[in-house]
């Protein structure tokens, strides 16, 4: 390879995006993963006769690129990362890469420790539903660099923390910060590290931008005063009525968009599908942006009562005899527990567990004493939590096969109860991922359903 070329490490959605982008623009790319390159994405790379190796780096060729496109996923503490940075090869992101080529289209960020991917299809979908052009991509599992050829006016971004570590330019027409929880800190040094990598998405806004964020959020509060911050804040808050910005009020969401200026309501609580607390910051942030975007009143109500919960988040799977079970694989943090817990209103099976990522537990004391009826483990390394609970809860059960966690929840359980899985922790240890955890449960309590009702079949 003799001409100039870019570089793309990562053979994932966000790496094959960027190396269709460039090479429809006619750059020339090579692309390199050290692990496996999935066939569907191979395939797509032979088809586009993008030349590319996997598991592993020829450093000589890759130092000798122009450019190198990270994607997320490569930390910068990777040698090969270090290496390239010494020798002063521009590392930039998916996203800024992506961004370059378009022209004037408007981009809305959303980014948190929870609620980004519920958020950004509640957004996209209102936003759709008035008629939008709109394109939703990023962490959501939809490249950026592929959607930006097919040039839509606005983009709907899920934008993850590690996204945004790589980011140095990247703005936003619309940035949401939706709350601030600890998490990742097997991966971030401390939590200061996490709490920067999020403010990012804020710091390169400009003074026509708007910047919308969690009113009843401490560490977001704290955290805005130490920035200088040019765009226009919008809050949203669930606990107080605000002089500018979205909230609850008797039970209704109101907006008002400046001070002094006549409150909008807009609908009732009780008739949206998406419950607990956890959803109406989404739905709000969500209200805020429609607002901003001039979207009719009845395309906003009419998205907000047609939306349910999205899979793995919260997601009724079946009542069996009165005992209903809930998939919250998607809940990976403790925060994310928090909200389930809060929201469960009968006597509850807690299913647990997983790879943990630096948790703090005592949040989830309160909640755990007042609606967890028992506990069951399910992961390799449970030392960290059974010492944590064991004074707290009479039955602890510990296993690492979920078809058993299922059935003895089941056993254990009376009409009436709900048993929830919502591990507090990433899959790694037993599962590839969330959703291979959550599709598993989903099966096995398909399969107890199928045994009860068996003469019906
Ligand atoms: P993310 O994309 O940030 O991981 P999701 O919308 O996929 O967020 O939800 C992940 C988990 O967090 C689910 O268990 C969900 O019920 C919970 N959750 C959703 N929104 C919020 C929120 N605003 N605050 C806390 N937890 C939330």
């Amino acid at each position: 390879m003799k001409k100039k070329f870019i570089v793309v490490l990562g053979g994932g959605e966000s790496g094959i995006g960027a190396a269709l982008l460039a090479k429809k623009n006619g750059l020339k790319i090579f692309l390199s993963d050290s692990g496996i390159i999935l066939n569907k994405y191979k395939k797509i790379l032979v088809e586009n006769q993008i030349p590319f190796e996997e598991k592993g780096h020829t450093e000589n060729m890759i130092l000798k690129a122009i450019k190198v496109i990270k994607s997320p996923g490569i930390s910068r503490e990777n040698i090969l990362i270090k290496k390239i940075n010494f020798l002063g090869i521009p590392i930039i992101s998916e996203l800024e890469f992506g961004k370059s080529y378009l022209n004037s289209s408007y981009i809305i960020s959303i980014t948190g420790s929870n609620g980004k991917t519920t958020t950004s299809s509640i957004v996209y979908q209102i936003l759709k539903k008035d008629g939008f052009h709109v394109g939703i991509a990023g962490n959501i599992g939809n490249s950026f660099s592929k959607e930006v050829l097919k040039k839509k006016e606005f983009y709907v971004l899920e934008v993850s923390s590690f996204q945004l570590d790589d980011c140095f330019n990247f703005r936003s027409n619309i940035a949401v910060l939706l709350n601030i929880t600890r998490d990742h800190l097997n991966i971030y040094k401390n939590f200061q590290g996490y709490i920067s990598s999020k403010f990012r998405i804020v710091t390169n806004q400009n003074k026509e931008d708007i910047f919308i964020y969690n009113y009843d959020d401490p560490i977001i509060k704290k955290e805005l005063k130490k920035y200088k911050i040019l765009s226009h804040c919008i809050p949203f808050s669930i606990k107080e009525e605000l002089k500018v910005g979205a909230y609850i009020k008797w039970n209704n969401i109101f907006f008002r968009k400046k001070k002094n200026k006549k409150e909008i309501c807009l609908l009732n609580i009780e008739k949206i599908s998406l419950k607990g607390d956890h959803n109406l910051y989404n739905i709000l942030a969500s209200v805020i942006i429609s607002k901003i975007l001039n979207v009719k009143k009845k395309s906003i109500i009419h998205s907000l009562l047609d939306f349910s919960p999205i899979e793995h988040r919260m997601e009724k799977v079946l009542n069996i005899n009165g005992v209903q079970f809930i998939n919250d694989s998607k809940a990976t943090n403790v925060n994310a527990v928090f909200y389930a817990l809060k929201s469960m209103n009968s006597p509850t099976i807690w299913i647990v567990g997983g790879k943990d990522k630096g948790n703090d537990y005592s949040e989830l004391l309160p909640l755990v004493k007042k609606k967890v009826k028992f506990i069951i483990f399910l992961g390799k390394k449970n030392k960290k939590f059974i010492n944590f609970f064991q004074d707290f809860i009479d039955i602890i059960i510990i296993t690492e096969c979920l078809k058993n966690a299922v059935r003895i929840a089941y056993i254990l359980s009376m009409p009436g109860d709900n048993i929830l899985l919502s591990p507090a922790c990433s899959s790694l240890d037993i599962f590839k991922d969330y959703k291979e955890r959550g599709h598993k449960f989903k099966q096995e309590v398909k399969k107890i359903f199928y045994e009860k009702n068996r003469y019906f079949f």
